[in-house]
């Protein structure tokens, strides 16, 4: 069966990564129906869609001026 690898991030967003087709289906445009789906180590961070912009809510840290 194909594979399909998903990454969880902390925000507990699911994103799909690599997608890997099986032997039999390898060189054609077929795909297993269901796929597997195979969960990567998920990731320390949160995705993309819920990191915040810089300057508008990042968490501030006091940085020593010299
Ligand atoms: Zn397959
Ligand atoms: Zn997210």
């Amino acid at each position: 069966m194909c594979i399909q690898t998903f990454r969880q991030y902390t925000c507990g967003c699911k994103k799909n990564e690599e997608y890997k087709q099986c032997a039999e289906r390898l060189g054609t445009n077929v795909i297993c129906t269901p796929v597997e789906r195979v969960a990567l180590d998920p990731s320390a961070h949160m995705c993309r869609n819920h990191m915040v912009k810089q300057g508008k809510d990042e968490m501030r840290r006091i940085v020593p001026r010299r």
